[in-house]
């Protein structure tokens, strides 16, 4: 293993991650599963992220963009392997040569998909998206008849082979929301019309991590996951990781670079938001909003010091932020800890969500590339414990 890196690290817990993969697995039995590594896998790290998820058994990966799947393949990544966020002109010659199912919602991809078959004599695997609801991407339900003929006319000249037929919720993390209802609806509705017109689709899918958890009638053949994969709960309205069985997969820390004793009424950080109440110890954390900390957890950021919870004292500047230790001791090199899986008694990407009025969702991912990722964990075989 690699030297700790001094200032800070994102330990990326492999093993917990294959953990997370089986745990949710187990939640859906009879579909497949994508693991979904797009945003560099919630900031984990792809390319290691989806080789711990292949080991943990995902059939698929899943991409937002053409670029990160490609990166993927160029990794050496050989599975089934997916993207759906198409921009016109984005490189569908390459991810056909490279294997990759393209996701198609409107009739100008499928224009772009078969001109790369064409190019590249190779059929194309395409999923095409329904917008059942969520009001993003996806073929809109009047005109699904219109996608469905042209994609039908693009296998018979033999361009294309439709593979899928998806569509992705947008309250799923609401348990007894309507809209999900509603969704699968118009979804059930949007397979029905397209297999009757002759499509025969491997795979159905419409659920991400709170669907996997929550809804199994929304399981079909194959479920997406990603935030619970990285040991995240997807809101706190389904539980914390630890009722959902699945368990955090970063821990990010840094290492004190400075503590000294302050006098009283002493101003801390940029505006002096914060002054000391008295006497005390200041210890300065070397990280910033450049390495991801949202400014929005000045004077909110939970942190453990020395075995105790401490605030983030004034603004968090781009590269550090202070905690006042309240008369504790502690040296420069001792750890800080942001958060992590909470075993510690350190806190989670939830607890700084809750702090900084976002999602854990957001808190990962925004760990910029400046911090380090150690890998733990690692397994080039599948551990049959945990
Ligand atoms: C991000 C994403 C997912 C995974 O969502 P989670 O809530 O993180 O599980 C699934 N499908 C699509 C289309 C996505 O964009």
């Amino acid at each position: 293993m690699s030297e700790t890196p001094m200032r800070a690290r994102a330990v990326v817990d492999l093993a917990a991650l294959r953990a997370n993969v089986r745990a949710l697995r187990a939640r859906a039995p009879r579909a497949q599963l994508m693991a979904v590594v797009k945003a560099n896998a919630y900031g984990h790290g792809a390319v290691p992220c989806a080789r711990a998820a292949r080991q943990a058994g995902a059939e698929w990966i899943g991409t937002a963009t053409p670029h990160e799947a490609l990166a993927l393949r160029a990794a050496g990544d050989t599975g089934r392997l997916m993207c759906w966020l198409w921009t016109p002109g984005d490189p569908w010659r390459e991810a056909l040569e490279a294997d990759i199912d393209v996701s198609v919602s409107g009739l100008w991809a499928l224009e772009e998909v078969t001109a790369a078959a064409r190019a590249t004599g190779r059929v194309a695997r395409v999923q095409l998206k329904i917008d059942t609801g969520l009001g993003r991407n996806g073929c809109q339900p009047g005109d699904w008849e219109k996608l469905v003929a042209a994609a039908r006319d693009a296998e018979t000249a033999g361009l294309v082979k439709v593979t899928g037929i998806w569509s992705h919720f947008a309250c799923a993390d609401e348990p007894g929301h309507p809209s999900i209802r509603a969704q699968l609806t118009v979804f059930k509705d949007a397979i029905a019309y397209a297999e009757a017109q002759g499509l025969a689709p491997e795979v159905r899918h419409i659920a991400n991590s709170p669907a996997t958890l929550t809804l199994p009638e929304t399981h079909f053949d194959l479920v997406r996951t990603g935030v619970a994969m990285y040991g995240i709960s997807p809101s706190p309205e389904l539980g914390t990781s630890e009722e959902l069985g699945i368990r955090p997969v970063m821990t990010l820390s840094a290492s004190l670079a400075s503590v000294k004793r302050v006098p009283g009424g002493h101003g801390v950080s940029y505006g002096h938001l914060y002054t000391t109440p008295g006497e005390t110890t200041l210890a300065l954390v070397p990280v910033g909003y450049a390495d991801g900390i949202p400014r929005s957890g000045s004077g909110t950021g939970p942190v453990l010091v020395g075995g105790k919870w401490r605030t983030v004292a004034g603004r968090v500047a781009m590269d550090q932020f202070v905690v006042d230790l309240g008369g504790d001791s502690a040296a420069p090199g001792d750890e800080a800890v942001l958060f992590g899986p909470g075993d510690r008694g350190e806190p989670t990407a939830e607890d700084w969500a809750r702090a900084t009025g976002t999602i854990a969702y957001e808190v990962v991912t925004r760990i910029s590339a400046r911090v380090p990722r150690v890998y733990v964990g690692d397994k080039d075989v599948e551990d049959t414990g945990a």
